[in-house]
């Protein structure tokens, strides 16, 4: 059992308004707690970081920060399968996909530790008697609001940039799962960082979230999250004129064409869905396919949805549970809407309490885990356990099975809106005039694939559909570190990941020397 604290001015401290209780979605049962924060914890850390910004950090030459970071990216890796078991238990996420995600940190922070030392200014040529130069300085303090389906991965991201680019920081992760974050914040925190520099205030969205969206003593905020939050925190930081970043989530379309090679897109189409349960704001979770290859498509993506292992985190399913009830019930309700309105469900996987690959092992039950004094401990087999042939999904854990859903109007709630879970919608189009069109016809824009052996083709639809990133022919690139990643339309804007993101939580400063 884990119990967290906030990490303010350099010391754990206590939230002031208590503690809240973290669940491992695998069994629904308690496996730590973390410090509820308010309006008083934030404007500490706000506060701490001011004075770490004016009287420390904002001297700090480049490379200092540089080595700081690549210490604590090498603190993070020394301790990734700590990290990994901790996300997994949190989020539900399959131990494998969580040992990626706990890379994935490492890298950010490395990344951004070769970064420090190379964000440089312009000379620009105005005439003889001045010299005209630029500066990237950093914004002071920056605020982080971060969600819950990729904790440890959205920490490296968004803090590596800032620290790299010598902003102080205060991070508020999400109340659903956060106990990953706290660990690394307290591995980085050996790095050298000075006090102030980096504090961890944990809670609720409407305490510390919104205390830390209120406070004037931000200066930058970036949030990762729902587009209703994200518009809310736009306004909260209008009234501060105050610049943010927004990554508000996706409906992306895998558009997939007649000529398409689909041994090579089926493994990656529904990964693109069940990576995560579909907790992924790049959630590839609309299929757009040719006519003509519509239903070989789809019999091909029914066989590979129904062979799918759904279970705990710890057994490394293909699918993990959500991450909560309410997610559950959110996806549950989009899905039975759907079908309402006329949608069929092509294929569903079996929600299985065997895990994939050790038949022997077995799980607990609710009450024995809520006695066990580590979230990963396996107990002995019990007569509560569940049984693997209910036609009901556990009702311990956030279990919601891959589902494919055919017959799908494109103007639909389901065609259209965030699911944030593991379903599929397949839609047919005629040409590539209708794909794009289809392709375009929802609020948002933040990833998209083609999937075509014409060239031409491929350009061509890249070009035209609104989208953060394309890919064509594959669909993510190894992590993406390096690659500048954000929305179009109502997936938000500003960019995060890669060079990209220096660029926002710094401002460009001219210099004018007049040589007379
Ligand atoms: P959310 O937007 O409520 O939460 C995201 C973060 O914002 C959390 O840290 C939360 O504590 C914080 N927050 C909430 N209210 C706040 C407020 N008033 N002021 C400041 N911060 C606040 O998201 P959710 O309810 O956890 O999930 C709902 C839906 O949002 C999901 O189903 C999904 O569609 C979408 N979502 C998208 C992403 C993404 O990666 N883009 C991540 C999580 C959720």
């Amino acid at each position: 059992m884990t119990k967290a604290t906030n990490f303010i001015d350099g010391v754990w401290r206590e939230g002031s308004l208590g503690t809240l209780e973290m669940i491992n979605p695998s069994y629904g049962t308690k496996i730590g707690e973390i410090a509820r924060s308010g309006a008083s914890d934030v404007d500490l850390a706000v506060r701490a970081a001011n004075r770490a910004f004016s009287s420390v950090w904002k001297q700090t030459p480049a490379a200092e920060r540089s080595r700081m970071l690549r210490k604590a990216a090498d603190l993070l890796l020394h301790h990734a399968d700590e990290l990994a078991e901790i996300e997994s238990a949190d989020t539900g996420k399959p131990l494998r996909q969580a040992q990626n995600d706990a890379r994935q940190i490492v890298r950010y922070l490395e990344f951004y530790a070769g970064a420090a030392e190379h964000i440089h200014g312009d000379t620009i040529p105005v005439s003889a008697e001045h010299l005209v130069f630029t500066k990237r300085v950093p914004l002071g303090v920056t605020g982080h609001i971060i969600p819950w389906n990729y904790p440890l991965q959205m920490t490296g991201r968004t803090l590596g940039a800032a620290l790299a680019a010598g902003n102080a920081t205060v991070l508020k992760p999400a109340e659903d799962a956060c106990l990953a974050v706290v660990r690394a914040i307290e591995l980085m925190s050996k790095a050298g960082f000075p006090p102030g520099v980096i504090n961890l205030v944990t809670g609720t969205g409407e305490e510390a979230g919104q205390a830390l969206a209120d406070h004037p003593g931000i200066h930058h905020l970036a949030f990762t999250g729902s587009p209703e939050v994200g518009a809310h925190v736009m306004k909260c930081s209008a009234a501060h004129i105050r610049p943010v970043v927004l990554e508000l989530g996706g409906k992306s379309p895998q558009v997939v064409f007649a000529d398409a090679d689909l041994e090579r897109a089926l493994p990656v189409l529904v990964n693109a869905i069940i990576q995560n349960a579909g907790q992924t704001c790049s959630a590839g979770s609309r299929v757009l396919v040719q006519q003509e290859i519509h239903d070989l498509l789809v019999e091909r993506l029914a066989d590979r949805f129904r062979s799918l292992a759904v279970g705990p985190a710890d057994g490394n399913p293909d699918v993990g549970p959500l991450v909560s009830e309410k997610q559950l019930e959110r996806v549950r309700t989009f899905v039975d809407e759907a079908v309402t309105a006329g949608a069929e469900i092509a294929a569903q996987a079996t929600v299985d309490f065997a895990p994939s690959g050790s038949p022997s092992q077995s799980y607990p039950s609710p009450d024995s885990t809520s006695q066990s004094s580590h979230s990963l401990e396996t107990l002995s087999p019990d007569s509560s356990a569940p049984d693997s042939s209910a036609p009901d999904f556990p009702s311990h854990g956030f279990f919601y099975p891959p589902t494919l859903l055919t017959h799908v109007d494109p103007q639909s709630t389901i065609a259209r809106k965030e699911v944030f879970g593991p379903v599929l919608v397949v839609i047919p189009f005629r040409d590539e005039e209708e794909a794009i069109r289809l392709a375009n016809d929802v609020e948002y824009g933040l990833v998209a694939a083609v999937w075509t052996e014409n060239l031409g083709r491929a350009h061509r639809v890249a070009d035209a559909i609104d989208a953060g990133q394309v890919y064509v022919n594959g669909y993510g690139a190894g992590g993406g570190v390096e690659l500048p990643f954000g929305g179009m339309k109502k997936s938000g804007f500003g960019r995060e990941k890669g060079f990209e993101a220096l660029h926002e939580v710094t401002a460009v400063k001219t210099y004018v020397i007049n040589k007379g």
